[in-house]
């Protein structure tokens, strides 16, 4: 991993030490202290306020506030309650999680048992994408020395409190990234969303009350009971605490994992931390969140990277994974890959984003290969708007919203691609690009 001097290392602060993916490190760094804080000196309520205190919102993309949303877990239940890590982290530009787990997966496992502490959960799973199957041998390492240390199994440190964690994988759906179908693919089902309300904290697992939160966010909740919710929230920007492991990649210089404070100056992400843009080239767009966030453009630059300053700049803060293009970038080349990987990733279930995202990726097929008419410019929108809140699931939004944003703001692209014409970029690009 790269290092910038604008780092605040709160969930990476281990991630430099020896074996520090092993227990022992782990306790010797703070490991397990807000754990047993939790469950010695505090109560489910105090938990939740502190959580609440610290603007904690959820890094899976929402950003929804983790202490409200842990809050809406009944506390009196007929059938067992159930804490579920997402781990299938597939979102196109993102690779944090992943390091999360193979550097610290005790951190993860520390906030995974504080939220079977406040809900009353005594069973806990941690789907990991198919595609990360190399991180099952480093986790239920971390499960096994867990298990043998007395942090997890009965009657833990003495308390009487109980919990089983296991992990489980996904088959590499991205599908299975959104929690109702994540859900369905836990209980062994095919992994397609379940229509809500009813909600996960209420009917989740097996039909009983469930948290489900991504892996950065369980990774950070043991800090915050550690230093306390003000400590974590004044790192960040109001209603947006702490930091945030922001994956840079495209062209620039130094692409990477980093973990910098919420609100972070865009610009200086890209020109600082990032190095600036490879070549010495101009910037043109950047994918603030994931792909399935809509690009932006120069003017929105001096945006603060926390969830609500993007939002107002027209985009999301998602994933955190930020994609950066020069001037040499082909937008409709850009927009043509990620509506193939979303019209092959589609479930299929529904049918605007069953069939929107095969049309769009034909038709901006049709416009790179240099066949298009004038017409299938307001087709492309036509489709894409079309999705839009009109799908199960988030799926189609997510792939409806950026070609939207692309068609939008790069329309004069559009037109020069129009009846016969080459790419006017082809000539120019480089091998080895959005990610490396
Ligand atoms: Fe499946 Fe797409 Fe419909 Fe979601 S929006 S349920 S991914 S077809």
């Amino acid at each position: 991993m790269p290092v910038s001097e604008h780092e605040v290392r709160v969930l990476t602060k281990r991630f430099d030490l020896p074996n520090s993916a092993s227990i022992d490190t782990y306790l010797a760094h703070d490991g397990y202290q807000a754990f047993e804080k939790a469950l010695k000196q505090m109560t489910p309520e105090s938990i939740l306020e502190e959580l609440k205190r610290s603007n904690l919102r959820g890094r899976g993309g929402a950003g929804f506030p983790t202490g409200m949303k842990w809050g809406f877990v009944p506390k009196e239940s007929p059938k067992p309650k159930y804490i579920v890590c997402n781990a299938d982290e597939s979102e196109p530009g993102t690779c944090k999680d992943r390091l999360l787990m193979e550097k610290d997966p005790h951190q993860l496992i520390e906030g995974i048992l504080i939220a079977g502490v406040v809900v009353g959960s005594h069973q806990g799973y941690i789907y990991v994408r198919g595609e990360y199957r190399y991180l099952l041998e480093i986790l239920d390492r971390a499960l096994e020395e867990a298990y043998a240390r007395g942090y997890l199994g009965k009657n833990i440190l003495g308390t009487g409190f109980d919990f089983e964690l296991a992990t489980h994988t996904g088959a590499g759906a991205y599908e299975c990234g959104e929690e109702s179908a994540l859900l369905e693919s836990l209980e062994g089902k095919r992994g397609i969303p379940r229509i809500r309300p009813p909600f996960p904290a209420v009917v989740g697992l097996y039909g009983g009350p469930t948290v489900l939160n991504n892996v950065e966010t369980f990774s950070a909740v043991p800090a915050i009971l550690r230093e306390g919710g003000e400590w974590y929230a004044q790192l960040g920007t109001p209603r947006n605490g702490g930091t945030r492991l922001f994956v840079l990649s495209g062209h620039v210089n130094r692409p990477g994992v980093y973990e910098l404070p919420m609100g972070f100056p865009l610009r200086k992400m890209i020109e600082e931390v990032g190095g600036g843009i490879l070549g010495g080239k101009k910037f043109k767009a950047v994918i603030p969140g994931g792909s399935s966030t809509p690009v932006l453009t120069a003017d929105a630059l001096d945006t603060p990277m926390d969830f609500d300053s993007v939002a107002k700049a027209g985009s999301m803060l998602g994933s955190g994974a930020v994609i950066v293009m020069h001037e040499d970038t082909c937008m409709v080349k850009v927009a043509l890959r990620l509506m193939q990987f979303y019209a092959h990733e589609s479930c299929g279930w529904c049918i605007p984003c069953r069939e929107g995202t095969d049309w769009l990726s034909k038709t901006l097929h049709r416009f790179h290969s240099g066949g298009a008419r004038e017409e299938d410019i307001g087709l492309i929108e036509h489709l894409a708007k079309n999705m839009l809140g009109r799908t199960f699931c988030p799926l189609g939004d997510a792939a409806a919203m950026p070609v939207i944003s692309f068609v939008k703001k790069f329309r004069e692209e559009f037109e020069m691609h129009l009846s016969g014409r080459p790419c006017p970029f082809e000539s120019k690009q480089e091998p080895a690009t959005v990610s490396r």
